[in-house]
């Protein structure tokens, strides 16, 4: 299941970031579109390893990155949701992923 390696690595990256805190409250992540299928799903999956320790409780939310790219060739925006890989405006494969894929732990909200 896709979505539950991926509530672990941001739980991991959680982790890092909140050091040795006594509880954490709300992790806020920034998430790119690409990476991810049902949020709500993801959701439940890290509420399941946020049973026990500083974790307890905590809420996760989710910013989504919206999937952007751009010819390289031409600077046409592409903004489909499925991904060509050549330019609709000159044929050029040369596509550049601006945003849409990122994994970032924007914030964590913790008790030390
Ligand atoms: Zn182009």
């Amino acid at each position: 299941m896709h979505e539950l390696v991926l509530a672990e690595d941001i739980f991991k990256k959680a982790m890092e970031k909140a050091g040795n805190a006594k509880k954490v409250k709300m992790v806020k992540i920034l998430l790119g579109e690409t990476r991810f299928t049902e949020k709500e799903e993801l959701v439940e999956c890290f509420n399941l390893l946020a049973t026990d320790g500083p974790f307890e409780g905590g809420k996760l939310e989710i910013e989504v990155s919206p999937l952007r790219a751009k010819c390289g060739h031409c600077d046409k925006e592409i903004t489909e949701k499925t991904l060509r890989l050549d330019c609709p405006n000159c044929g050029s494969t040369n596509i550049e992923i601006v945003s849409g894929q990122e994994l970032k732990v924007l914030e964590v909200d913790c008790v030390y």
